[in-house]
């Protein structure tokens, strides 16, 4: 994984153990697909489910999903990072990649950055 974008120069990696938030949610995504293989698959097939067949799909999925959903798993919990704790000047990355309201947010706070009265 690039450690910035390649764009406005996010870094991802906004502080250490910034991807244990995603960990949580590939596993989260994983254990939801496994359990609703085993409910979904006993539950269609009853009363004679074929238990090794339904196990073989879990356990494959159990290992499959969490590769799978790697990538997307960082990009949502970066999304979720930057949701609950807005860019600051010191996530370098480069000013005119900075939302307009931001800027006059951060103007506005007493002690800000900005020229405005
Ligand atoms: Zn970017």
């Amino acid at each position: 994984m690039a450690p910035r974008c390649s764009t406005c120069g996010l870094v991802f990696q906004r502080e250490p153990g910034q991807w244990l938030g995603s960990w949580f949610l590939n596993i989260c995504l994983a254990q939801t697909v496994v359990v609703l293989i085993l409910v979904l698959g006993v539950g269609f097939s009853w009363p004679d489910p074929p238990i090794v067949a339904i196990s073989l799909a879990a356990a494959v999925a159990a290992v499959a999903v969490p590769f799978a959903f790697f990538p997307w798993s960082r990009t949502l919990w970066l999304a979720i990072d930057l949701a609950m704790r807005p860019l600051g000047f010191d996530d370098g990355v480069a000013p005119g990649f900075e939302l307009q309201d931001d800027l006059d947010r951060l103007r506005d706070e007493p002690g800000g950055h900005g020229t405005a009265a």
